[in-house]
C-alpha cells in the first residue's frame, strides 16, 4: 500500500517548481514524491524540518465533531403572541414592468 499523501510541496529541482506530494515512510521520515523526480528522501533532520515548514498539509485529520451537548439556550422573554395581520386590500397583481424604452423622440427633443 502506498504511503498516504500528507500534503503538497513544491519540488524545487526544476526551472519552474513542480507540485509534489509529501509522504511519510515506514520509519516516520517525511519524503517528497515528485511526479518528475520520483522519491526525494534526504534523511537529514534539516530537510525534515524543511518539508514541514514548506509543505501545505492536506486536511487529513477528520474534522472533530461538535459536541452535541445540551445547549443552554435562554428562553426568549418576549411572548410570541399570534399576530393577526390584516389582509392587504390591494391586489398584489404581478406587475411585469417592462424596461423603460428610451424614446428616440425624447432624445431629439433634448438635443434641440
Ligand atoms: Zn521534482
Amino acid at each position: 500500500m502506498a504511503n498516504e499523501d500528507l500534503g503538497e510541496i513544491k519540488c524545487g529541482y526544476h526551472v519552474e517548481p513542480v507540485d509534489a506530494v509529501v509522504r511519510r515512510d515506514k520509519k516516520g521520515k517525511l519524503y517528497i514524491y515528485c511526479p518528475e523526480c520520483g522519491i526525494i528522501s534526504p534523511r537529514n533532520a534539516k530537510f525534515q524540518s524543511y518539508i514541514e515548514n514548506n509543505m501545505t498539509a492536506f486536511n487529513v485529520e477528520p474534522v472533530p465533531e461538535k459536541e452535541a451537548g445540551p445547549v443552554a439556550r435562554p428562553e426568549p422573554e418576549k411572548e410570541a403572541a399570534p399576530v393577526t395581520r390584516p389582509e392587504p386590500e390591494k391586489e398584489a397583481a404581478p406587475v411585469a414592468k417592462p424596461e423603460p424604452e428610451k424614446k428616440p423622440d425624447d432624445l431629439e427633443e433634448w438635443m434641440k
